[in-house]
């Protein structure tokens, strides 16, 4: 049977780290999405394309069926609830690490000691609400969907919870890392009804992204 493919991906490191991934399983990309205005990049492959979303839709193509598989962060996943999505590999790339952070001067320790209700900006609310709950600490959640390291240079939170990698981006704005909630990186995602219907033509997808992911850990 002639089967066909679509796979959800993001622009940028998402984007960058699964070429690779797909070269391993044969496939190749040539649009460059930074550069091309098309949503929708064929592959060297003619049964199989890549339609270009926002990270945080990634889950939500997948789980309608409109892309069957997808690559998407746990940072995303968990946020989404990932309904109606298998997730057979950690695909080891776009490592990150979700955590707290505060202005350089502010003491958190005693803050959360003396039991004070902490105001936290962040894009992840749902991951956020558990962490704090989970440690009995008070706060409340202001709901961002970007540029979080400026909630605590202008007054709008005590702290930020966000992915760090390098923690650069945490200097360049005098915050500092104060706990470290969970690691993050990109797992695949595929549809759950086309895992069957299509399982012939995607199995071995599957297979190269997991042995190229095994190699990388
Ligand atoms: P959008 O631009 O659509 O708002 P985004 O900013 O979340 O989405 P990216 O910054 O490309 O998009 O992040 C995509 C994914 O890459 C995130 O969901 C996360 O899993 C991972 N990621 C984010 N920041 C980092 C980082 N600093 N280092 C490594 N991986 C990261
Ligand atoms: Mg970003």
């Amino acid at each position: 049977m002639n089967q066909s493919l679509t796979l959800a991906l993001s622009k940028g490191r998402i984007f960058d780290e699964t070429l690779p991934l797909l070269e391993a399983a044969g496939i190749t990309v040539s649009d460059d999405p930074e550069k091309s205005r098309k949503l929708i990049l064929p592959t060297s492959d003619a049964a199989i394309r890549v339609v270009i979303v926002r990270a945080s839709d990634v889950p939500t193509y997948v789980q309608y069926g409109a892309a069957d598989f997808g690559v998407a962060g746990k940072d995303v996943l968990l946020e989404h609830g990932g309904e109606g999505l298998y997730q057979p590999v950690d695909l080891a790339i776009a490592k990150c690490r979700m955590s707290v952070a505060v202005p350089a001067g502010f003491d958190y320790a005693s803050a959360v000691r003396q039991g004070a209700r902490l105001r936290v900006a962040t894009k992840y609310v749902n991951v956020a609400r558990e962490h704090f709950a989970a440690k009995g600490v008070h706060v409340d959640l202001i709901k961002l969907y970007g540029s979080m390291e400026l909630g605590p240079l202008v007054g709008l939170s005590d702290a930020i919870v966000d992915l760090v990698s390098t923690g650069s981006t945490l200097r360049a704005n005098h915050l500092v890392e104060v706990e470290q909630i969970m690691d993050i990186s990109s797992r695949l995602v595929v549809n759950r009804a086309a895992l069957k219907t299509k399982r012939e033509k995607l199995q071995p997808i599957i297979e190269a992204f997991e042995r190229a992911a095994q190699s990388k850990k």
